[in-house]
């Protein structure tokens, strides 16, 4: 991608067919399927790109287990194609990005013998839905064959269980990664740069955008003939900035996950809690080298802090824990996510976990704005279909028709599951080093390792003993304008995810190496490591862990 300089040159005061605003998944998918369809796009994130809810997902390509029930017991035809046309967006999500998506088998525990048939069937219809879709036929797994899959279930209550396999991604890389698939195709994004109010032409129409730059804290405008508004949670703030009388459409559900040691499961396989004292489903997932664990649904507000609570830490380990033969404590939990479900209301006052995964487009035939609102990270690339659709329309071009089906994301050409081995003895890597450099950026990991041949140091582990080379925070500066500390360990690395403490331990090496790339002085680079380990340390407190 562009310098940040670069890149403002060529959005400020500029004109485009199509501005997006938001740089979470919903956006970006957006951005690339107009790009792609030959409009001139621009794309505005008001902070970095996924620093939002599509950093916190349960991290699962899905049609969702979850709905299913409610499809079944709710008879609900709409929420069925709801879950079909998730079910078939997972295979092209992990089609288009290999590098970034595996299978999982996830494990459904039964302690009745009664509730075997109940999830076989339930089971079976999900990959009945799925039809040719279907990643792998779910089965009955004996007690003996459970237990020998994953080892630390309470043996004593078990009964068997049921297996079923979905997808699962890198939320955090997928978003960047779509959003550099966009700038090779050409297309102009920018971080750090939030939509702050809006200019209509006499007849009411949007025209342009003012827009602020959150670093230099300066203004500017870029003129679009569409727009449209992919801003997740703050869907309603845009709307209304647009259009100050549109009621509020969006309802916000808060989830969290904890992050556990892998040795709390001691399985490849993730486990399904089928019902939790609230009646949902809660997910352990493998998640490179640590077990994902959640997530919670409570209603929330824009305005409500995002971070993990005490309470919630209990809840999930109270799921958890009664599956396992030995309790997960608090004091094992190494770092966690909170995330905003954006999910759309058709004004009845469901509960949120009841609201449907589903999205809608809505055009404001006044200011012409174009809001993308719910949906879900699997069907990122339907609902961007869907918005380009509607674009297209307002803007009464032919054009060409959407492509994104089947468009290979940056680092999928020439990637294959073997990969690493190849980048092992070409580089000489530790084997987890080439597997956490071929599952970030695919067949682009040796212009990462190109950097170690200017500056050897470069290759050396960014903490000891942990995966991640110093050139990845290079290569973020340099080519996936990452500019602080947190979108290098958060958003590019993810090593913040792996572990709090560690991710304390590594961000003065990433100031130092971020100072060197962005030109930092030394207040600036000292400043950036207090207030990012300040605010790492506020998240351990809070989580009481
Ligand atoms: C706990 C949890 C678990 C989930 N698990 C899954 C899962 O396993 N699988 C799945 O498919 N889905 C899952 N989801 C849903 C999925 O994560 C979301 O649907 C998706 O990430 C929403 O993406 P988005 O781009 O719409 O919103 P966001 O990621 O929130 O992005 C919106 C962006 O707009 C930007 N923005 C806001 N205002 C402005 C402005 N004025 N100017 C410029 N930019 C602006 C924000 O900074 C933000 O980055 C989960 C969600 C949660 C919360």
């Amino acid at each position: 991608m562009k310098s940040r300089a670069d890149s403002l040159r060529s959005i400020a005061g500029q004109s485009f067919d199509v501005c997006v605003i938001g740089g979470g998944a919903t956006g970006s998918g957006c951005a690339l399927d107009s790009q792609l369809r030959g409009f001139r796009t621009v794309q505005l994130e008001a902070g970095d790109y996924a620093s939002a809810t599509s950093s916190t997902s349960t991290k699962m390509a899905h049609g969702g287990v979850r709905y299913l029930e409610e499809a079944i017991r709710g008879f609900d035809p709409k929420e069925y194609a709801v879950l079909r046309r998730a079910l078939h967006e997972r295979i092209h999500m992990l089609r288009n990005a290999p590098f970034l998506t595996t299978t999982k088998q996830f494990i459904t525990p039964c302690f009745r013998r009664i509730d075997i048939p109940y999830f076989e069937i339930g089971l079976k219809l999900y990959d009945w839905i799925a039809g040719r879709d279907a990643l792998a036929p779910s089965r009955y797994l004996s007690r003996d064959e459970t237990l020998r899959l994953m080892p630390t279930l309470a043996a004593d209550r078990l009964v068997g269980s049921v297996a079923y396999t979905d997808g699962q991604f890198d939320d955090a890389r997928y978003n960047i990664t779509l959003v550099k698939t966009f700038a090779a195709a050409g297309g102009e994004s920018l971080n750090y740069a939030r939509v702050v109010a809006f200019e209509k032409s006499p007849d009411g129409k949007l025209q342009a955008a003012e827009v602020e730059d959150q670093l230099e804290h300066s203004r500017f405008t870029i003129r679009a003939r569409a727009f449209v508004n992919a801003t997740g949670p703050y869907a309603d703030t845009v709307r209304q900035m647009a259009m100050p009388a549109a009621l509020p459409r969006m309802r916000l559900s808060k989830g969290i996950h904890i992050l556990l040691p892998l040795e709390v499961l001691s399985s490849e396989d993730a486990l399904l809690v089928p019902k939790t004292e609230d009646g949902r489903v809660l997910f352990a997932i493998p998640w490179h080298g640590r077990l994902l664990v959640g997530t919670t649904d409570d209603e929330a507000k824009l305005t409500d802090e995002l971070f993990v609570k005490k309470e919630e830490v209990a809840y999930v380990l109270r799921q958890l824990n009664k599956y396992l033969a030995r309790p997960a404590k608090a004091s094992q939990i190494v770092s966690g996510t909170a995330g905003l479900r954006p999910l759309v209301s058709s004004g009845k006052s469901a509960e949120t976990k009841r609201l449907a995964r589903d999205h809608e487009v809505e055009l404001d035939r006044t200011s012409g704005l174009i809001s993308i609102m719910g949906g879900k990270w699997t069907t990122h690339r339907a609902m961007a279909e869907d918005t380009l659709d509607a674009v297209q329309k307002y803007l009464g071009d032919a054009g060409s028709r959407c492509s994104t089906l089947s468009h290979p994301l940056l680092g999928s050409d020439g990637y294959a599951p073997e990969y690493w081995q190849s980048l092992a003895t070409r580089y000489a890597l530790t084997e987890p080093t080439a597997h956490h450099l071929a599952e970030k950026y695919g067949a682009c990991a040796p212009d990462v390792m190109k950097l170690t041949e200017a500056d050897s140091d470069l290759a050396r582990p960014l903490l000891e003993g942990l995966a991640p080379v110093r050139a990845e925070v290079v290569f973020g500066a340099r080519e996936e304008l990452a500019l602080t500390i947190e979108d290098v360990l958060a958003r590019r690395i993810g090593l913040q995810l792996y572990g709090w403490r560690d991710a304390i331990c590594a961000a003065p090496a990433v100031a130092d190496l971020l100072a060197r790339e962005l030109g930092w002085p030394d207040t600036a680079r000292q400043q950036a490591i207090a207030d990012y380990v300040a605010k790492i340390q506020g998240l351990i407190e809070k989580a009481g862990i």
